[in-house]
């Protein structure tokens, strides 16, 4: 890995993003491509911890445009060619197998040690022309006359320095920069859910293609857990449940994540060679929403302007997708002179689309009265729609298939129409 460098060769870019994480380093490294002067800032000193590992089969065209699939494919990741569901009665489903609606070498996708993937996306990102600065941490964003014009950043071992750009983007991920600066972040109180996750050594892998799946073990009154399979005989495994009920009866994050693995039998199965490795980390609430996604100047991608739940695995396709979708806005608007909100946020439309169908999902998972096997039994015509979205495959037209699912869930609030003030989400411990 290239050795982090402390200060701009410049202070004048065309695009400056907040955060080298997936969302920033991807869009970086399209704007690079596409002959755009970009500085990417991250706080952290890569390698680095992160929790999101699972990544979707439809992020493979995104990879392909990249130029990404050769360090993947080389990689030692698991392949994950399937998910699989637990029943609360242990029973498991048949694999849904991305080859049902995929052709080829994209029915396939990878479960991805955070660390090792992200330093592969920052580095791909200076290969392709980023001057990328780690251990640099943005403490705001420039405004002048109410337009972004650059970044106030602080190197680790030296004095804050501004740095003017065209065009700022917040790819901070949970940080969300921009939504605390000119508070604009809200936690959704519609999707009220805690999360705490930890590693384990050894634990049970199936044989032949299944052995990279996710296993998704749902448990009695909505919550679930997921089963990650990761490098060097790792498995990542995580509870996302109610609050109320995950430290119902201790505040503290181990000690509730480790009395719920032992109630899950399918869990105590799949974990009985297995010894814990690291600590428990958490989050006590997980999905919020900033108010305003982009401005003069500005845009937000990835984590840093929304995240909902981790039940599907979008979070990593949302962070890339609203990444390319943004940097050919913004690509557009630094041709053709206009870094309006109007012409940076026309990315928002057709991501909208997509972050709806995953919405509505999520809200159908966690509504007890809905069942998914019901609702391909009543409208088989949508099953395929369904791997859809599992795949990830959601940025087009679903009309027919969210419709459907209205008739046997009552969709939620419209995104954004209940939001209290704005308060920050609680940060994950990661
Ligand atoms: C419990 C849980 C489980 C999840 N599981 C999955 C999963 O299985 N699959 C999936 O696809 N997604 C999953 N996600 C979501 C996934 O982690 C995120 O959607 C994804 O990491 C978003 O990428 P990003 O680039 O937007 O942000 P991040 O990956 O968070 O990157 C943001 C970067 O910005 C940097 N940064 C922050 N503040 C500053 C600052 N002030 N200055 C400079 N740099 C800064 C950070 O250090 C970080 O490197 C999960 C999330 C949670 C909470």
């Amino acid at each position: 890995m290239n050795n982090p460098s402390t200060s701009p060769a410049n202070s004048n870019y065309d695009v400056a993003v907040i955060g080298g994480g997936p969302g920033g380093a991807a869009l970086a490294t399209f704007l690079a491509r596409a002959g755009h002067r970009c500085i990417v800032f991250e706080q952290a000193k890569y390698p680095r911890y992160h929790i999101g590992e699972s990544l979707v089969p439809h992020t493979y065209g995104i990879f392909e445009r990249l130029g990404m699939l050769p360090q993947l494919r080389a990689s030692a990741f698991p392949v994950k060619h399937s998910v699989r569901f637990v029943a609360p009665d242990g029973k498991a489903s048949l694999p849904f197998y991305f080859t049902e609606t995929i052709k080829g070498d994209g029915a396939r996708t990878w479960q991805v040690e955070r660390s090792q993937f992200d330093c592969m996306m920052l580095d791909h990102a200076r290969a392709n022309g980023v001057e990328v600065h780690e251990q640099s941490a943005v403490q705001e964003v420039l405004f002048e006359g109410g337009r972004a014009v650059g970044v106030r950043v602080a190197p680790a071992n030296g004095s804050p320095t501004e740095v003017r750009a065209k065009v700022v983007v917040d790819a901070s991920g949970r940080a969300c920069v921009i939504g605390r600066q000119l508070n604009l972040l809200c936690k959704l109180p519609e999707l009220r859910k805690a999360t705490a996750w930890g590693y384990f050594r050894g634990g049970k892998r199936l044989p032949g293609i299944d052995a990279g799946e996710t296993t998704m073990l749902l448990l009695p009154g909505g919550g679930w857990f997921w089963y990650i399979p990761l490098p060097d005989d790792i498995v990542s495994v995580g509870i996302v449940t109610d609050p109320e009920y995950l430290f119902s009866q201790s505040d503290d994050l181990e000690a509730a994540f480790m009395r719920e693995t032992a109630l899950c039998a399918a869990l105590v199965d799949r974990l009985a060679t297995a010894e814990r490795v690291g600590p428990v980390r958490g989050s006590r609430h997980l999905a919020y929403l900033n108010r305003q996604t982009c401005g003069e100047g500005w845009v937000m991608i990835g984590d840093a302007r929304a995240f909902l739940d981790p039940i599907y695995s979008s979070g990593l396709y949302l962070a890339l997708g609203s990444a390319e979708l943004a940097a050919q806005c913004i690509d557009e608007a630094l041709k053709s002179g206009d870094v309006s909100a109007a012409q940076l946020g026309r990315f928002e439309a057709p991501l909208m689309k997509g972050v709806e169908v995953v919405r509505r999902l999520i809200h159908a998972f966690y509504d007890p009265k809905f069942s998914f096997m019901d609702f391909v039994r009543r409208f088989p015509e949508h099953r395929i729609a369904l791997i859809d979205c599992l795949v990830g495959d959601v940025i087009k037209d679903m009309s027919a298939f969210t419709e459907s699912l209205a008739q046997m869930t009552p969709p939620p609030p419209p995104l954004g129409s209940n939001l209290p003030p704005p308060s920050a989400p609680a940060p994950v411990n990661a």
